[in-house]
């Protein structure tokens, strides 16, 4: 939720929005902090440029779901809940 972590994300979506779209696992709970379903997988990237875990991100708050190494994971976790 801090706006480091944030730019990071913003920089590793494009690259994830291919990966998400044929991905069949698809969020399906609603941002617990906003109840928004504006929702995108996002990918966590180092200050070297290095692709890290994934992760399901609120478009609307900015809230992060759990990170996982796959993105499959990272939507089941936030799907599951806190
Ligand atoms: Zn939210």
């Amino acid at each position: 939720m801090s706006d480091p972590i944030n730019l990071a994300v913003a920089r590793a979506v494009k690259a994830t929005e291919k990966e998400a779209k044929r991905n069949e696992e698809q969020p399906t709970r609603w941002c617990p902090f906003c109840g928004s379903m504006n929702l995108q997988a996002a990918r966590y990237v180092s200050d070297e440029g290095e692709l890290g875990t994934f992760t399901i991100e609120c478009g609307n708050c900015g809230a992060a779901g759990p990170p996982a190494l796959h993105l499959e994971e990272a939507v089941r976790a936030w799907n599951k809940g806190p």
